[in-house]
């Protein structure tokens, strides 16, 4: 069918855009695809209809959420593009939860949470343009995973458009419902290839008073390790422990106009309810600077929060998360100079979950040599390719360093018995 033909169809069933450029490239820049046309559903039927078009027209499907993922899941591949933005209601705060559409973003679901005397469980720099669908299919982390877990402990129900067009829906968010498979939990995690999203039930969380904030120097990623594990056990409600490195905070500093830190060989940016002073008495400490109301601590914030953009003006970054048990994060750190290849990179992250990124600047986009290095040093020490981010089109050809092959069988057989033609995302995730 003519390219033509098939916008007609798509716009007699939902909206449609003529912007193509603005989905066809990821958040960093590295990949670039083609679409054929975008299609802007905004209720469960029309992302059925728009679905059913598709496969009678023999054409395959990128879901696009907010476009901030940084493993190039949402970059077409002479597909369609079915971006979620119109799918943007929130309902009412009951007991604890809310219901919200793939695309209302982060943001959103914090302010309604918050109106309302809760909060949500995760939150992450992209939280403005980051949507519901794309960190449930994700399972998105953050910074409060420490406190809360990943995205997939906050979903209570999900709603979701399967490849065939049927429609499963478990948004009721009982609290026991055992009746078998959970399919909504079986959306978490991936990353589009098994249904479209339309709408989540999202549990909230009691929203926390009287937050500590500390930025703290160490003489070592072993001492800043050392820290966390001592917070970890003295601190009441840690809700965040972020590591930075001094040529990251060097970055950042200059690129947001921060003001100077005291030199140390690595800062832990700590959020808890209480006991941080306690803590911080247990181990070595260069300096700690330490927030006294909500505007301070949002300064302080501002190192880890302005990181990934400022690291972005460098140039398009090989962007590598990688999980690693506790114990093993200041070996990795250790060894990563001899997998860089003479690059460079600016390492941070979430030091609490054992997760780090790993911005590695200078290689083409296409050369992976630098990737596979990286990811094989994390693999090699028990720890994870793909963190937080997923796996998308980027990490495919790794996925056999975190999964056996048992394992890739059982996730092909499900990808298979719900979408035997392939409609829903192909190249992403599964090799
Ligand atoms: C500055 C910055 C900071 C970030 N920090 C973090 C962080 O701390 N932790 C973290 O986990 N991530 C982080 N991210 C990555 C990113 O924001 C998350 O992965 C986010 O969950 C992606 O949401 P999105 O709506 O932008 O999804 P997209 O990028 O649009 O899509 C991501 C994947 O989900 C699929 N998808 C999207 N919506 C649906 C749907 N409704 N149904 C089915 N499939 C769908 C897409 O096909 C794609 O495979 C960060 C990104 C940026 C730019």
């Amino acid at each position: 069918m003519p390219v033509s033909d098939l916008r007609e169809a798509l716009s007699a069933v939902s909206a449609t855009s003529d912007d193509l450029a603005g989905v066809e490239t990821d958040w960093t820049g590295r990949v670039t695809g083609r679409a054929l046309a975008v299609a802007l559903p905004s209720t469960v039927d029309e992302v059925a209809a728009v679905l059913g078009v598709c496969r009678a027209q023999g054409v395959r499907v990128t879901v696009r959420g907010g476009g901030t993922g940084l493993v190039a899941g949402a970059v077409p591949d002479d597909t369609v593009v079915l971006s979620t933005r119109r799918l943007d209601q929130v309902g009412p705060v009951q007991d604890g939860s809310l219901v919200a559409g793939a695309g209302v973003t982060l943001r959103t679901v914090q302010d309604r949470a918050r109106r309302a005397g809760w909060d949500y469980g995760v939150d992450f720099a992209s939280r403005d343009t980051a949507t519901v669908g794309g960190s449930v299919v994700t399972n998105a982390g953050g910074v409060h995973v420490v406190a809360h877990g990943t995205t997939r402990a906050q979903v209570l129900g999900v709603e979701a458009v399967l490849a065939d067009g049927s429609v499963v829906r478990r948004l009721a968010g009982l609290a026991k419902d055992a009746t078998g498979y959970d399919l909504g939990q079986l959306m978490v995690g991936s990353e589009g290839t098994l249904g479209v999203v339309t709408a989540v039930r999202l549990r909230l969380v009691p929203r926390l008073t009287g937050l500590e904030t500390a930025l703290v120097g160490v003489a070592s990623v072993a001492d800043a390790v050392a820290l966390v594990a001592a917070v970890k056990q003295r601190a009441a409600g840690l809700r965040a422990a972020e590591l930075l490195l001094p040529e990251g905070v060097a970055l950042v500093r200059e690129v947001a106009g921060l003001p100077a830190l005291t030199p140390a060989a690595a800062y832990v940016l700590l959020e808890a309810q209480g006991g941080l002073e306690d803590a911080l008495g247990q181990v070595d400490v260069v300096d700690a600077a330490v927030a006294l109301d909500a505007a301070s601590a949002e300064r302080l914030w501002a190192y880890r929060e302005r990181m990934t953009e400022a690291i972005s003006t460098l140039g398009v970054p090989h962007k590598l998360d990688v999980s690693l048990p506790f114990g093993q994060l200041g070996p990795f750190l250790a060894a990563l100079p001899g997998a860089l290849g003479g690059h460079t990179a600016h390492v941070f992250g979430h030091v609490g979950d054992g997760n780090l990124h790993v911005n590695v600047l200078g290689p083409d986009p296409e050369d992976e040599t630098v990737d596979d290095a990286v990811l094989r040093l994390a693999a090699s020490m028990g720890g994870s390719i793909g963190a937080e981010h997923g796996v998308g089109r980027h990490k495919r050809p790794w996925l056999h360093l975190s999964r056996t092959p048992a394992e890739l069988a059982a996730m092909r057989a499900v990808k298979t018995a719900l979408d035997p033609d392939g409609l829903l995302n192909p190249g992403v995730l599964l090799p």
